[in-house]
């Protein structure tokens, strides 16, 4: 694959990307490259390689749907805490990212310096995981149901 190797310039899609591996001209995107996750036609054979796989629920959280794009002040990190749990419930964050996420809010408590602010995160961040871990088990037993044909 010396195709991946000369690729300097990332995925294309609009909103931004950093992903530069798996780069391939997108049909949809008028030849541009992008990654197997922001190429369309590739987009769906990737989430059926999934279910058929029975892994993780695919995810399908678009960028334009977050609460915010960097976490550049508590609020920006008190709007992804207060999201992260309706989005796993809802099956648009698997759990990987959702512990990414998770990770992501703990360094930036971390390089807060103000003990007040970071016990108010830190009571934030152990909310969020208590009832992302409720709610997460409330969609398992949704979809058990479901499965053995309850109307739900
Ligand atoms: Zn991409």
């Amino acid at each position: 694959m010396t195709a991946t190797h000369e690729q300097t310039a990332g995925c294309t899609w609009p909103a931004g990307c950093r992903n530069k591996v798996g780069l391939q001209p997108a049909a949809a995107a008028g030849g541009a490259l992008r990654c197997s996750w922001h190429d369309p036609d590739r987009r769906g054979a990737q989430l059926e390689a999934r279910k058929r796989s029975g892994g993780q629920p695919p995810v399908t959280v678009k960028d334009e749907d977050l609460p915010v794009q960097e976490i550049n002040s508590l609020e920006d990190a008190k709007a992804l805490a207060r999201w992260l749990p309706i989005a796993i419930a809802t099956g648009r964050l698997g759990g990987r990212e959702a512990q990414a996420a998770v990770g992501a809010l703990r360094e930036y408590r971390m390089a807060l310096a103000d003990a007040g602010v970071m016990q108010e995160l830190e009571r934030l961040v152990a909310d969020a995981r208590r009832d992302a871990a409720e709610l997460a088990d409330l969609r398992r037993r949704v979809a058990a149901a479901r499965e053995r044909g309850v109307e739900v």
